[in-house]
This record gives C-alpha cells, structure tokens and sequence, in this order.
C-alpha cells in the first residue's frame, strides 16, 4: 500500500495576524471581495495584506487546460464579463491594495487569449488607484505574440509567467504547454521591455542539475526574478509530492540562481509566486 507523506514542521501553515491584516479583512467581507489568497487558502495571507499585496483572478474560473498540480476546474469556459475589469479595479481599490498580482486562467479558446480583458483590467486598475504597482501573471499565450504585446502593454510594472517544472517533467506537470514556448514569451517580454518573472515549484521529483539548468535557461532568456516554492498537492487526484525539499536546499538553490545571473531569487518552502510580489518591483 502506498503510504501518504507527512508533511514536515516547516510546511506548518502561519496565523494571519496584524493590524493591517485585520483592516484588509474587514474590507473583504465587508465587500464580499474575491481574491486568489482567500479561495486558495494561501498561508501566507497574514504576510501579504499585512504587506497590502493580493491576488486576483480574471477571464473565470474554468480553465482550457489541465495542468495536473492546479486546483482550477477544466472545461469550455463560458463567456467572460465585459464587466469584470471595472469590478477588479474596485476591489483593488476598496481593499487599498498597494500591490496588485492579476492573474487568469487559459483562455485558449479566444482568439485574443483574452488580452483585451488582461489590458481593460489594468488599465482601469491604474486609473482608479494610480499609486498601486501591478505584477500581472499571464499565461502561455500559444505563441500569439500580439496577444502578448497587448496583454503586457498596460503599464504594470512586473510580469510574470510561470515555468512551473523543469523541462523533463512537461507532459505530465503542464501538458498542453511547451517548455521552450513558455521561454519564448519571457524573451519578447523581456525585449519589449518589461521587468520579468518566473516561478517554478520543487518536490515533483525534479534533480538538482535539472534546476539549475532551468535557471540557466531563464537568465539566457532574459528573466529577472525567479520564485521557487514546494509543491503541495491539492486533493489526491492531483500529481503527486515526490519529495519535501528541505529549506537548507532551497537557500542553496537561491544562492545558485544569484550566481548564475538571476537579478532576484525567491526561495523557500511556503513561497507562491505573488509571495513577496511588492519587494520585485524595485529589482
Ligand atoms: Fe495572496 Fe499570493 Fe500572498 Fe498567497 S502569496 S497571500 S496568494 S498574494
Ligand atoms: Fe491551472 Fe493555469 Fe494550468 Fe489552467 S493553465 S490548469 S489555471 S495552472
């Protein structure tokens, strides 16, 4: 019989706690706001709406993909809500968010991958609340690069995409994305001009040589800030945890992506890759 690994000490989740947390809060349910922290039952909450950073999701929740770590639902999305870019912006706003990261599922299905959602939302968000910084984690546009210019030109300060294994391991992490695409997209981001970010979880049974390939890869392409985080499984008919990787490994691997080249490293084993978001602005 297979036996279920525990989780070590230094997964323990952390109490959200702090004045500033508690006035966040009271913004959210007082507006019945959605974030990304909440419905993801995030641990580091506590930290980050103390900090005034949170995570907000667009174009749904139902993704054309079926990246088999991810909790979100797979299907044929329904319509999107023309709507949704004012309502973000307000929340951002209500909440007092310094630091926004916008994210959205795959939207394969729409010819513009949703860019023009990505462009109104944080266009808007910047018109209503001038003074917050935006990260905005895109997805893999499929190579559509106008799709990609237009979702990237609204003046947020960071955007990210995440990589999320190393490149052995795509077909059964990220099965209907490409290693060397998603490499792509962070290289036209990069030469058009924008402060770039990646993020990849560890403890899917990646080797230390295959990390530290990926991280060469990444400086080769341009990327300035690297997350890494463990990986958790969602429920049980989720990909597996092959390993807890120690905290000790993870200090290594952000002092080995420091030398390699990468401008920041975001290493440990509660990291997300809007962990510590407000601190990339600045890189
Ligand atoms: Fe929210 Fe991301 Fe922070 Fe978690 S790490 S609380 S999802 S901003
Ligand atoms: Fe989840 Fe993103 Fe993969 Fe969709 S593309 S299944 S939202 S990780």
């Amino acid at each position: 019989a297979q036996t279920k690994k525990k989780k070590p000490d230094w997964l323990r989740v952390k109490l959200p706690i702090g004045k500033e947390y508690a006035k966040v809060r009271k913004l959210v349910d007082e507006h019945k706001l959605h974030t990304i922290c909440e419905s993801g039952n995030c641990p580091n909450m506590g930290e980050c709406w103390g900090a005034g950073t949170a995570t907000f999701m667009i174009l749904g929740n139902v993704c054309t993909r079926s990246c088999s770590f991810c909790a979100v639902a797979t299907g044929r999305p329904p319509e999107y809500d023309e709507d949704e870019p004012r309502r973000v912006a307000e929340a951002i706003k209500l909440m007092q968010v310094k630091h926004a990261v916008i994210t959205s599922v795959n939207r394969d299905e729409l010819k513009d991958r949703g860019a023009e959602i990505w462009y109104q939302t944080v266009t808007e968000t910047k018109r209503l609340s001038p003074e917050t910084t935006i990260e905005t984690l895109i997805p893999d546009v499929k190579s559509n690069w106008d799709a990609l210019y237009r979702m990237i030109s609204a003046g947020q300060e960071v955007v990210s995409h995440n990589m999320e294994t190393v490149e052995r391991l795509y077909r059964r992490v990220r099965p209907q994305a490409k290693y060397a695409r998603s490499l792509e997209q962070i290289k036209l981001t990069k030469e058009y001009g924008k402060r770039t970010k990646t993020g990849i979880m560890l403890g899917l049974g990646e080797t230390k040589e295959e990390v530290h390939q990926a991280m060469d890869h990444l400086v080769a392409h341009g990327c300035d800030i690297l997350t890494l985080g463990q990986y958790l499984q969602p429920t049980s008919r989720h990909i597996e945890v092959a390993e807890f990787i120690h905290p000790e490994q993870f200090e290594a691997y952000r002092e080995a992506g420091l030398e390699r080249g990468l401008k920041y490293v975001e290493s440990g084993p509660l990291v997300r890759s809007s962990y510590h978001a407000e601190r990339h602005v600045n890189v």
